[in-house]
């Protein structure tokens, strides 16, 4: 056929090539595990991820080799982004805060040739080596000198010693859009944990959508930092869409507590973030005791678990800064919808305005979405009706790794649907909001009642730090939420308080029962609260009037 457009593999070394030869100088600031600043450019992650590449043929890694990383965000761990998959293998981020025994399945399971780590990670690794064979080479992400002589791990060497000694020079090989680059396993909460694994052509597709006005919106003009880590869900895909935007990038590595997000975000003058809410929550905690500002910061979105509405306001009204609510997963690469607002919104009154901006957005091109009641029958965007989330796309996960779990997808009139495990509404102008994931639903007397729902006025209480609701089992109702809550430091509330402050926000058989005050929630891996496991710390528990834990 004549006229048409040039056939291109969608490739991750075009990422780093383009922001090699357009942002050469556009620099990527990392905070150290050695504490320290590291400065650079774009320029520099490609010169030294086409050394990597040399030192990964060196070592006759063949394509589609897997290389894991156990690492916190930072530039070494961006030049593995680009070198490993830009030459054809596999990049394998772990979640460092996974248990060693998951860690050793995961190794195992993704068949791992190479580990790169950060020196925070030396015991973790010496603790498992011994239990992953199928790694080959062992890569500490330090200098040589900081490596001790004796750590009992066969087959280390520093990254810098490794690629080092490669030349700069590398031509990255052309292969097929639909080759796998990286891999996340999900948390597993239930059963092993599966892997996603995406290819070059939905990550380059996910990292044009991510870089959108209305999803992340980014430019030559910012300075960007994921909070998000790269070990989970690739950061967002903010690496990737940083390159094909040219932003500055600013990587925080493992100092994540409010007093230093917020001292980088100001010294490197950080326009955009993103992350989970727990840590926006610090973040404006710090903020506030010491009555700070921001100078720079424009935008953030925060995603991953509920924003609670009160995060939002707090943002927008108290700092200026605008919040972009996010869902997604790690199956989805992970972007699903975002939360702008449309022109005829502006217009409305600011509480009108808040209503929408709380819920969890828009879906993002590429993402098609639908719910769906018990029996698969399509429900309408209403805003009301309530179901099971299905979504397809060219970044939506068609089958996990090795095919674990069987085939995930639900097929209606022969089309694949991913069933995203989350309970939601839409509204008329495709809005989303999550009322809970598919496992936290709470039924009472038949009725579901939104954990998220419950949650959020708790969070919008000025003496809650974190608050969770989760379903307690009752005689009569089957289940009834209580809220379980963590103080801020030094405010107090009392139970009662906290109950009375649901009063006229939701119907009365909505409200908790009981409310529950602890040190700590639980937190899982990537910063989300484990319900499960605060399911187990309360398992003691009674319900007021209810004799025994059922
Ligand atoms: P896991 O924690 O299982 O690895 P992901 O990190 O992929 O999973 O998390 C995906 C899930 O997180 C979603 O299915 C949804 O339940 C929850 N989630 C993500 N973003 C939001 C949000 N903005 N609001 C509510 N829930 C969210």
């Amino acid at each position: 056929m004549l006229g048409l457009m040039q056939s291109q593999p969608l490739l991750i070394s075009s990422l780093i090539d383009f922001a090699e030869r357009h942002h050469a100088d556009a620099e990527i600031v990392s905070r150290r595990v050695e504490g320290d600043i590291h400065r650079y450019t774009w320029k520099d992650v490609a010169t030294r991820a086409r050394q990597l590449a040399n030192a990964l043929d060196g070592m006759n890694l063949p394509f589609s080799g897997r290389v894991a990383t156990l690492a916190w965000n930072g530039y070494r761990h961006l030049e593995l982004y680009f070198g490993v998959s830009g030459s054809g293998r596999v990049l394998h981020t772990i979640n460092p805060r996974l248990h060693p025994d998951q860690i050793t399945w995961i190794v195992a399971h993704a068949e791992d040739q190479v580990l790169c780590f950060d020196m925070s990670f030396l015991p973790l690794v010496q603790a498992v080596h011994a239990r992953c064979p199928s790694i080959r080479q062992y890569v500490a992400l330090c200098e040589a000198d900081k490596l001790p002589a004796d750590t009992g791990i066969p087959n280390l060497v520093s990254y810098e010693s490794w690629i080092g000694g490669h030349a700069t020079r590398y031509e990255w090989p052309s292969f097929d859009e639909n080759s796998a680059s990286s891999m996340c396993y999900t948390s597993g909460t239930t059963g092993n944990p599966k892997a996603a694994l995406y290819s070059h052509r939905s990550t380059i597709l996910h990292a044009y959508a991510a870089a959108l006005p209305d999803v992340m919106c980014l430019s030559a003009r910012d300075s960007v930092l994921p909070v998000v880590p790269m070990f989970h869900v690739n950061a967002w895909g903010i690496p990737y869409s940083a390159a094909l935007a040219g932003c500055k990038l600013v990587l925080p590595g493992g100092l994540l507590d409010g007093k230093s997000v917020y001292e980088l975000i100001e010294a490197e003058q950080v326009t955009f973030a993103a992350g989970v809410p727990t840590v926006w929550q610090t973040l404006l905690g710090h903020l506030k005791s010491e009555g700070l500002r921001f100078s720079a910061l424009k935008r953030t979105v925060i995603g991953g678990a509920a924003c609670p509405p009160a995060m939002l306001k707090a943002f927008r009204q108290d700092h200026g800064v605008e919040v972009l609510h996010g869902w997604g997963m790690t199956e989805m690469s992970p972007l699903g919808t975002l939360c702008a607002l449309k022109k005829k919104h502006l217009s409305m009154p600011i509480e009108e305005q808040w209503t929408v901006l709380a819920k969890q957005g828009r879906a993002v091109f590429g993402v098609e979405m639908k719910i769906v009641d018990d029996d698969g029958n399509d429900l309408p965007w209403d805003g009301k009706a309530c179901g099971d989330l299905y979504v397809k796309g060219p970044w939506v996960v068609r089958e996990y790794f090795k095919g674990e779990g069987g085939d995930p997808l639900v097929y209606q009139n022969g089309v694949g649907w991913f069933p995203t495990g989350d309970v939601a509404t839409i509204d008329s102008d495709g809005y989303l909001q999550i009322t809970d994931r598919s496992k936290d639903v709470i039924k009472s007397g038949g009725e579901w009642i939104s954990s998220i729902e419950v949650e959020n006025i708790a969070m919008a209480h000025p003496a809650v730090q974190i608050a969770a609701c989760i379903g307690m089992k009752h005689p009569k109702w089957d289940e009834r939420p209580i809220v379980v809550v963590v103080k801020k430091p030094g405010a107090e509330v009392t139970k009662q308080d906290l109950l009375e402050s649901y009063e006229g926000k939701i119907a009365k058989w909505q409200m908790p029962d009981d409310a529950v005050f602890v040190e700590a929630i639980p937190l899982g891996a990537t910063g989300k609260m484990l319900k499960t496991r605060l399911r187990e710390m309360l398992k003691d528990y009674c319900l007021p009037g209810v004799l025994t834990s059922l």
